[in-house]
């Protein structure tokens, strides 16, 4: 851990520092990951050798049931000649549907693959699997509270411990890279992937997913070692913003906006010596971003000058003709794609796809040279994963559910779940009877979400075992506890929204006996396009359920347990106390019963902006004109924003109080670095954790500002009576924003710093712009 936080310190200030600087200078020259001769000496030979056959191969990864019958557990014959004998394909991906094995049992498949491979073609296959909230489709593997939860921290030592444990044991299955981390800006709640990511502000989601990916890799990306992998950050770009909030459907991002927040977390990802990208499955104003040269070979490859791989997501090069209509064929959809810069095809099924490269290459349509980078790509990836000496390896000495990480998964937990209501309820006093209710009362399945044992996260039983839920972590420490149900979810696969409806009577009986109700609400697990809805409202079955216990007039405590932030504006006010759990993992309710027990304070701040109502979904870095109550004269302008819960919201069992908020030099320019400082004060009767945000507002400017951006944060732990001085680095540049002619701009004029409730003026003495 110690090592973790170190880390994470001069990351912030490298990420800060490098941030400034990348953005003035251009990269060229100055490769994103520094050129290891021997490395690159090796690629160049490997690559002399092959053919355009066994090039085109590599170029190909493919589902792991093409050559393994998953439902038996015996390899297919057949399927290793036709996909890696014959087309030489150069990767496999994704687990066995339906459960999934230990590490050990997974690593005897990899093996014989890469048997096979080594033999075949003399080129090691690369295995990759989707580590989402630690190595989560391995049975034994530590699961972590999800990317979202991990924002709600505020606190990048969890991201860091989260890496630690994908890039360790998910070396245990004999797998070298991973398909993490998640890093889209989700700035629109419907989206069912919400949840992957760490919240919708682009700072903490740089420094978030950039700790994360040096936590799986290690601190030299070309030589990655046995206790750790290979990223691929995803979605490459714009994902997390569909303009319906349905998954892979068009998003409509002006440039700045997607060079201003969402390159920069990929960009210092890249720089923090991230080897590979995945790219978004949708398209961007109107353009496939698979087939978005500008974004893949412009602004990603040659404009950070990055020598990382490129791969698809699934399907994706098949989506350019099937779905997105730009291409007449595979063929024609190949040759888009591959000429935009994609390196490796998650083509899923079909080797021959690599016939059809080898065509476009003799027909001219792509280059020879274009086939050769990619490849030249693939191999250093293999190479910087050490795959090419070590193919395989002796994967007995991993300990899978190392303490260590089981520890931080827990206190990761409970520093992500957040408190947004407390009229005194909370926390709970010994021996308080609480009746447990409502569908993700009782499920461990609800409180770890997608990618969970498998895809779409399995059903709550064997895998769960030895796992509490909220009902039994709550009974374990108030023995008077009683569950019963009411609404409850239907456990089958692709059903996750229905739900079975129980008679309330037992329940609201049951409730006047009880001292307090915990109706434990939200959704069921879900991942990707299959979570798609078309109405944000949490379901009517949940919020009469809850109606019908509020009738008793007994307090009750809202437990939201879901991926995103369903609407709930009419049941809101019949909770004393609300706690937003999100998506916590396996000692999710461990942590809560911890939480409201007062034995554990709440520290846990929302990441995302939680909207009161369905067709007023809004982001923190609003621009002001959204929030304008009314204006002078006779017309009443109404843009009034009324949110439930606002971004970084999160109540404690104490208090804090802000004092002398400090500027350096309250005058600058492009290329100072501004020193803030704030003390906080624990002035409430417990410990407690706070996370400290700075913000700054650009008061006028020549494109319309955003009302405040996060520049910089920090957590904070204080006994009572206590307080510590923080002190933030923040260099000027990264208040410029972008502006329509594609520059950063930072203008002459008055910005306001504020923190805690706190704010000072500061003043930018002159223009300046840079690419
Ligand atoms: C998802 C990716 C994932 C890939 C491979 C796709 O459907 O969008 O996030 O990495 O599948 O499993």
């Amino acid at each position: 851990m110690e090592r973790i936080t170190n880390m994470i310190k001069s990351l912030k200030l490298f990420a800060a520092l490098a941030m400034a600087a990348s953005l003035i200078c251009s990269c060229k020259g100055n490769p994103a990951i520094p050129q290891d001769k021997e490395l690159e000496s090796r690629v160049e030979k490997t690559l002399k050798g092959m053919s355009l056959e066994e090039k085109a191969g590599q170029m190909i990864q493919i589902n792991i049931t093409e050559v393994y019958d998953v439902s038996n557990r015996v390899f297919k014959e057949e399927g290793l000649d036709r996909i890696i004998r014959c087309h030489k394909v150069g990767s496999i991906l994704n687990t066995f549907d339906g459960g999934c094995p230990d590490a050990a049992t997974f690593a005897e498949v990899v093996k014989r693959i890469q048997e096979v491979s080594m033999e075949a073609i003399g080129i090691p296959c690369i295995y990759g699997l989707d580590m989402i909230h630690g190595a989560s489709y391995y049975k034994d593997a530590t699961l972590f509270p999800q990317e979202v939860n991990l924002g709600a921290t505020f606190n990048p030592e969890f991201a860091g411990a989260l890496g630690k444990a994908i890039g360790y044991e998910t070396r245990a299955g004999m797998v070298a890279w991973v398909f993490s981390p998640v890093m889209d800006l989700c700035r629109n709640a419907l989206w069912p992937r919400n949840w992957e990511s760490f919240g919708e502000d682009p700072y903490l989601q740089t420094v978030m997913a950039a700790t994360e990916t040096l936590a799986i890799q290690g601190d030299d990306p070309n030589h990655i070692d046995a206790g750790h992998c290979g990223v691929s950050l995803k979605h490459y770009l714009g994902y997390g913003n569909p303009a319906t909030g349905k998954d892979r459907t068009p998003a409509y991002i002006d440039h700045s906006t997607l060079k201003e927040k969402y390159f920069p977390p990929f960009k210092e990802c890249i720089e923090a010596g991230a080897v590979s990208v995945m790219v978004n499955s949708a398209s961007i104003n109107g353009i496939p971003t698979h087939a978005n040269g500008e974004l893949l070979e412009g602004w990603l490859k040659e404009g950070l000058d990055w020598d990382g791989m490129v791969v698809t997501d699934w399907a994706d090069i098949n989506n350019l003709y099937t779905r997105e209509h730009i291409a007449v064929d595979k063929k024609d959809a190949l040759r888009l794609g591959i000429n935009a810069g994609i390196d490796m095809v998650m083509e899923t099924y079909d080797p021959e796809a690599a016939d059809l490269i080898c065509e476009l290459v003799r027909e001219g349509l792509v280059k020879q040279s274009r086939v050769d980078d990619a490849v030249r790509r693939i191999l250093r990836l293999k190479y910087r994963l050490g795959l090419f000496d070590n193919p395989t390896w002796d994967v007995s000495g991993y300990e899978m559910g190392r303490e260590e990480f089981k520890e931080a998964s827990y206190r990761a937990a409970v520093e992500s779940e957040v408190l947004l209501k407390n009229d005194g309820i909370l926390p709970l006093a010994p021996g308080t009877k609480i009746l447990v209710t409502g569908p993700n009362a009782n499920s461990v399945r609800a409180l770890n979400g997608g990618w969970t044992y498998t895809w779409q996260g399995v059903p709550d039983g064997e895998y769960y075992e030895g796992f509490n839920s909220i009902f039994s972590a709550l009974a374990a420490k108030f023995p008077g506890t009683r569950y019963v149900p009411t609404v409850e979810y239907v456990q089958d696969y692709g059903r996750w929204e229905a739900e079975t409806v129980h008679s309330f009577a037992p329940a609201v009986a049951a409730a006047r006996s009880a001292d307090v109700i915990f109706a434990c609400i939200g959704e069921n697990t879900y991942c990707e396009t299959p979570g798609n809805i078309s109405d944000l409202t949490l379901s009517a079955n949940q919020r009469d359920m809850v109606k019908a216990l509020a009738s008793t007039g007994k307090p009750v405590v809202l437990v939201l347990n879901e991926g995103r932030a369903r609407v709930l504006n009419d049941i809101e006010p019949l909770a004393g106390a609300v706690v937003d759990v999100i998506l916590p993992g396996n000692y999710g309710g461990d942590a809560l019963a911890a939480l409201v027990s007062g034995e554990e304070n709440f520290s846990g701040k929302l990441p995302f902006t939680y909207p009161k109502y369905v067709n007023s979904i809004h982001t923190y870095d609003y621009k002001v004109s959204e929030n304008v109550a009314t204006m002078d004269g006779a017309y009443n302008y109404d843009a009034r924003m009324d949110v439930q819960w606002a971004f970084a919201d999160g109540l404690s069992y104490t208090t804090f109080e802000y004092s002398n908020l400090k500027v350096s030099d309250p005058g600058f320019k492009a290329g100072d670095v501004l020193k803030v400082s704030v003390d906080v004060k624990n002035s409430g009767p417990v410990e407690g954790k706070e996370s400290v945000i700075l913000y700054s507002s650009d008061l006028v400017a020549s494109l319309v500002p955003d009302v405040k951006r996060v520049r910089d944060f920090a957590k904070v732990s204080l006994k009572p009576g206590e307080t510590k001085t923080v002190e933030f680095t923040v260099p000027a540049e990264n208040l410029a924003f972008v502006g329509s002619d594609g520059k950063w701009t930072l203008e002459e004029g008055d910005f306001r710093l504020s923190c805690g409730g706190l704010s000072a003026l500061i003043h930018c003495e002159e223009t300046g712009s840079w690419r």
